[in-house]
């Protein structure tokens, strides 16, 4: 939650910061976001107590200008640098994160609410992020041969140059990994950043920032304005030479409009209800589990977590016993340790959404299996994992995304309504396939309309894959994270074509009806020689 001052809330129980979290490392983090010396302050508070945590500065529209002026000096140089030397930095940076992980863990779980072990698999993304495009980016960024226009006589390379400076708005649920892995891409490819993390986790974002600088990058390079999109977002479309945006989709269609007023790309990672499809082949005990870690990392606020599932009729019963036996086992509270298997929401609207869209769905009829319940004895903004079957259109949940620690679990007679209920959302972010047959999987996923489909996983094998690309189909976004299209979206592809002796034209010696015949003449030639 983000306060000002006057209503700052009071503490309620639950465990007290751990002491990596220093009144001086919080204050040495709040200083590196770029805001003028005087500027307004806000307060954010830990999820799990309600208590005060960071005093941060708010930038102005002003400071954002400024910012993107720093920025653009610097990203001078930055461009100018070898890539050997900023893969040497980005290395640099893998290492530091995972040797100081316990502080960023710390921040995340006091920021955000989530299990240690969540925020962990963030750390790992950033490991796997920041070494795969350390390794890949001269690949992708280098200059390339292309055929040219009159084999032998026209010499043609692809150039990459970067768009220069980047905006990247980054959301509060997956706090270091959606801060630093789209911020590693645009930076490898030559771009400055600057970025708008959600203030809710601005520590965190910050904390990566800061260790990137130990990494070696040059000051100016990447910074950070925190504010409220309504006050600074307007600031940051109107300097952005690229917008990386992650979010909600109705702020997604704003961020696409505005983009397409200034005609600058931008890449947009939205909301979802994603669907598990589990097959009558599929093996239960191994399902029910894997719905468990699909629907209730960091609470359900998670853009790829399961919102829906459809089980096929014959295994329906069984799969449900014991997706709800081990649904109920899970431990739920909040702990600086691996202790807890499910965490807190992060903020009193989460909660609110939350709680009206199980309360909608009961008022209307749906059952609850396992959960429904706020659990204000472990912290305020707790909320149980929770099971519903017999959900209908009419109830909220049904179509909307809900963004928290709730399932709805459906019956299915055959794959082919399976497949049609599945992609019966305008979203399409994220999919999950259980079958004991992984070729026959693998034929349904393909007929799922979603950037992303898992096989006998639920989010981790496709997000993990990062030499693949990640993203949403329909109102789950545009453009893609990760892989080729991961980096190559923050560039401006030139084409540099050369020509030797001879080019369409006919040369002066030569009729023009002459030439169209033996131009005519090299075209059947070439076709007929299987050139491409
Ligand atoms: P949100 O859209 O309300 O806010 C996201 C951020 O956008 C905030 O920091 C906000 O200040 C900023 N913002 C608002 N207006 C802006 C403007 N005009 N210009 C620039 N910035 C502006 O989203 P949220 O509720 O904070 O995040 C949850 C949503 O994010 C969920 O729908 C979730 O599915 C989605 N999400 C998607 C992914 C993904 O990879 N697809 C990942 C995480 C979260």
């Amino acid at each position: 939650m983000v306060t000002d001052h006057a209503t700052r809330p009071t503490a309620v129980r639950g465990p007290g910061l751990p002491a990596s979290l220093t009144p001086a490392l919080l204050e040495r983090l709040a200083a590196r976001a770029s805001a003028a010396p005087d500027a307004a302050r806000v307060t954010t508070t830990s999820p799990y107590t309600g208590a005060p945590l960071a005093d941060l500065p708010v930038s102005t529209p002003e400071d954002v200008d400024v910012t993107f002026a720093r920025a653009r000096v610097a990203q001078k140089s930055w461009a100018a640098t070898p890539i050997a030397e900023r893969k040497r930095i980005l290395l640099r940076y893998h290492d530091l994160v995972l040797a100081r992980q316990d502080e960023a863990l710390d921040l995340m779980q006091a920021e955000n609410g989530k299990t240690r072990r969540d925020a962990f698999l963030e750390v790992v993304d950033i490991g796997i992020v920041s070494r795969y495009y350390a390794r890949n980016a001269a690949k992708y960024l280098g200059p390339k041969r292309r055929r040219g226009a009159i084999p032998l006589l026209t010499h043609t390379t692809e150039l990459r140059h970067p768009k220069g400076v980047v905006a990247v708005v980054s959301p509060w649920n997956y706090p270091l990994s959606m801060a630093a892995s789209d911020t590693i891409a645009a930076l490898m490819a030559g771009n400055a950043v600057v970025q708008k993390p959600d203030t809710q986790t601005a520590l965190t974002a910050l904390w990566s920032m800061d260790l990137m600088y130990e990494a070696g990058l040059p000051a100016g390079v990447w910074q950070m304005v925190l504010g409220r999109g309504s006050s600074i977002g307007g600031a940051l479309m109107d300097n952005a030479d690229y917008m990386m945006f992650t979010g909600s989709t109705a702020t997604g269609r704003q961020i696409a409009s505005d983009a397409g007023r200034r005609l600058i790309g931008a890449s947009l990672e939205l909301g979802g209800k994603n669907a598990m499809i589990v097959l009558d082949d599929a093996d239960i005990e191994k399902a029910a589990e894997g719905a468990v870690n699909a629907c209730f990392p960091s609470a359900g606020q998670l853009c790829v977590s399961i919102e829906r599932l459809y089980v096929a009729e014959s295994i329906r019963d069984r799969f449900v016993a014991a997706f709800v036996a081990r649904t109920k086992k899970l431990k739920i509270g909040a702990a600086y340790d691996y202790s807890m298997d499910v965490g807190s929401l992060t903020t009193p609207s989460q909660l609110k959404t939350v709680t009206e869209h199980v309360d909608d769905a009961v008022s209307k009829g749906a059952t609850v299996l396992a959960g429904g319940r706020t659990r204000p004895d472990l912290g305020p903004l707790f909320y149980e994992p929770t099971i519903l079957t017999d959900v209908t259109p009419d109830m909220t949940l049904h179509d909307h995304e809900t963004f928290g620690p709730v399932v709805s679990v459906y019956g299915y007679r055959d794959v082919d309504e399976a497949v049609a209920r599945a992609n019966s959302t305008p979203y399409g972010l994220n999919a999950s396939v259980w079958s004991r047959n992984g070729a026959r999987a693998r034929a349904v996923a393909a007929r799922v309309h979603a950037g992303t489909v898992n096989v006998n996983e639920a989010f981790a094998a496709a997000w993990g894959s990062v030499d693949a690309p990640m993203g949403g189909m329909g109102d789950s976004g545009l453009g893609r994270r990760h892989g080729a299209d991961g980096i190559l979206k923050y560039t401006e592809p030139q084409t540099v074509a050369h020509q030797r002796l001879q080019g369409f034209y006919p040369p002066a010696r030569i009729s023009p009806e002459t030439w169209a015949g033996l131009l005519t003449g090299a075209l059947k030639v070439m076709k007929a020689a299987g050139m491409r």
